[in-house]
C-alpha cells in the first residue's frame, strides 16, 4: 500500500477564504461534493442524513455531521469544529443557526436538493448561490501532493494497458474482458474502480458504450477506456487495440487520432487558453477528413473527480497554467464500422506537457 499524504487542510481552508471574498461569498456550503474531502479530508457518504461544511469567511468552519457518522471523521482542530447531530434533531435548524444573518451563501453543486430547498425555507433572507466556479478556482491547480497521487493512479493503469497488450481478446466478451480489465486494475494498485469501457468492432462508435454480451473477434478493432484511485485521485486512459491484422482503411484511422493526440499534447504549455489545445488536435482530425467524426471535447480535468476543470472545448478561454491535470482524448467514431481513442493523463509544467501516462500510443495487434 502507498503512504498517506497528509495534506494542509489549514491552508487550503484560509485560501479558500481569500477566494470567497474574490467572488462576493460570505459562506460556503460542502456537503457531498469532493471540495469537502479537499478542504476537510472527510468524505460524506451519500446519505438521507445531512452531512455539512459550514465555511464562514469571517468565522470558524464547523462540520455537521450525523452522530453516527462522526467516529469516521478524522479531526483536525485547527480547521474545523465537528458539531455531531442526534437523530432526533433538525440539522437544517443547525446549519441554519451557523449561516445565521450572512447574505449570500454557496452551495456545493453535488448536495442534494432537498436539503437546498429546505434551507431556502428557513432562511428567505439569505441568497444562495451556486459554489461551482469558487470550488473549481480552489482546485484547478493541482499542489506537488495531489500530483504525486495522480502520477501513482496514472503509472497504476500504465501497468494494466502493458499487460492487455499481450492479452488474450477473441472469443471473450466485451463484458467479460471489462470484468477482467477492472479486476487488473485493483491488482495495480488502485483502491475503487470506477469504469471499464471495452467497446469492440461498431460498438466503438459510441464513446460512453456500455460493455455487453457482443463476442469479440478477428478484425475488431476495441476501444479499452479505464480508470481507478488512489488516495481519492483518479486515473483515466485509452488505448485501442487491433485483434489481427488490420486493414489499411483501419491503419489510416488510427495514425490520425495518433498524431493529433500527440499534437494536443506537445501543445500544452502555460498561457495557452484550453479551446486552443482542441483545437490543434481536431484540426489535424479534420484535415485528415474525419472532422465530422470527433464527436466530442478534446479533454477534461482530473483530481478528486474523474473530470473537472479545465475542460479543453471550444469556447473555454481559461488560460493553461503550471500544475493543471486534464486528459488529452481525441477520437474518430465511425458508425457501424469502429472506433479509435487514444487517452493520456498530462499535466501542464513550466517546462510544457508532462505525460502521466506514458503507455505505448502505437497501434497494438492482439490475438
Ligand atoms: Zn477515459
Ligand atoms: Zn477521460
Amino acid at each position: 500500500m502507498t503512504e498517506v499524504p497528509s495534506f494542509d487542510y489549514a491552508g487550503r481552508v484560509a485560501r479558500c477564504r481569500v477566494t470567497m471574498e474574490r467572488f462576493g461569498i460570505d459562506v460556503l456550503l460542502a456537503s457531498l461534493g469532493s471540495e469537502l474531502p479537499y478542504l476537510t479530508g472527510y468524505q460524506a457518504m451519500p446519505l438521507e442524513r445531512l452531512t455539512m461544511a459550514v465555511i464562514p469567511r469571517d468565522g470558524d468552519a464547523t462540520l455537521v455531521v450525523p452522530r453516527l457518522e462522526a467516529p469516521r471523521v478524522e479531526r483536525h482542530d485547527d480547521v474545523f469544529e465537528v458539531l455531531a447531530w442526534g437523530e432526533t434533531e433538525n440539522p437544517i435548524e443547525i446549519v441554519g443557526n451557523l449561516i445565521g444573518s450572512r447574505n449570500v451563501a454557496a452551495i456545493g453543486d453535488r448536495t442534494w436538493a432537498v436539503f437546498l430547498l429546505e434551507l431556502q425555507a428557513a432562511l428567505p433572507a439569505t441568497e444562495f448561490t451556486s459554489a461551482r466556479d469558487l470550488t473549481a478556482a480552489l482546485r484547478l491547480i493541482k499542489e506537488p501532493a495531489e500530483i504525486d497521487l495522480l502520477r501513482r493512479a496514472a503509472e497504476a493503469v500504465d501497468r494494466v494497458a502493458a499487460r492487455l497488450a499481450t492479452h488474450h481478446f477473441a472469443g471473450k466478451t466485451e463484458r467479460r474482458l471489462s470484468r477482467e480489465v477492472i479486476d487488473m486494475t485493483r491488482e495495480e494498485g488502485c483502491e475503487t474502480v470506477d469504469f471499464a469501457i471495452v467497446a469492440s468492432g461498431p460498438n466503438g462508435a459510441s464513446p460512453h458504450h456500455e460493455p455487453d454480451e457482443r463476442v469479440i473477434g478477428p478484425g475488431d478493432s476495441v476501444v479499452i477506456d479505464f480508470g481507478g484511485t488512489v488516495h481519492g485521485y483518479h486515473s483515466d486512459t485509452t488505448r485501442t487495440f487491433h485483434v489481427g491484422e488490420p486493414t489499411a482503411d483501419y491503419r489510416e484511422v488510427y495514425e490520425v487520432v495518433r498524431q493529433a493526440q500527440a499534437a494536443g499534447a506537445d501543445a500544452v504549455q502555460p498561457g495557452i487558453e484550453a479551446q486552443a489545445v482542441d483545437a490543434v488536435a481536431r484540426d489535424i482530425i479534420t484535415a485528415a477528413g474525419y472532422g465530422d467524426y470527433f464527436i466530442h471535447r478534446l479533454g477534461h480535468g482530473i483530481g478528486l473527480d474523474g473530470h473537472e476543470d479545465p475542460y479543453l472545448v471550444s469556447g473555454n478561454t481559461q488560460s493553461l497554467e503550471p500544475g493543471m491535470a486534464f486528459s488529452i482524448e481525441p477520437g474518430i467514431y465511425l458508425p457501424g464500422r469502429f472506433g479509435v481513442r487514444i487517452e493520456d493523463i498530462v499535466i501542464c509544467t513550466d517546462e510544457g506537457v508532462d505525460r502521466l501516462n506514458r503507455s505505448p500510443r502505437e497501434l497494438i495487434v492482439v490475438g
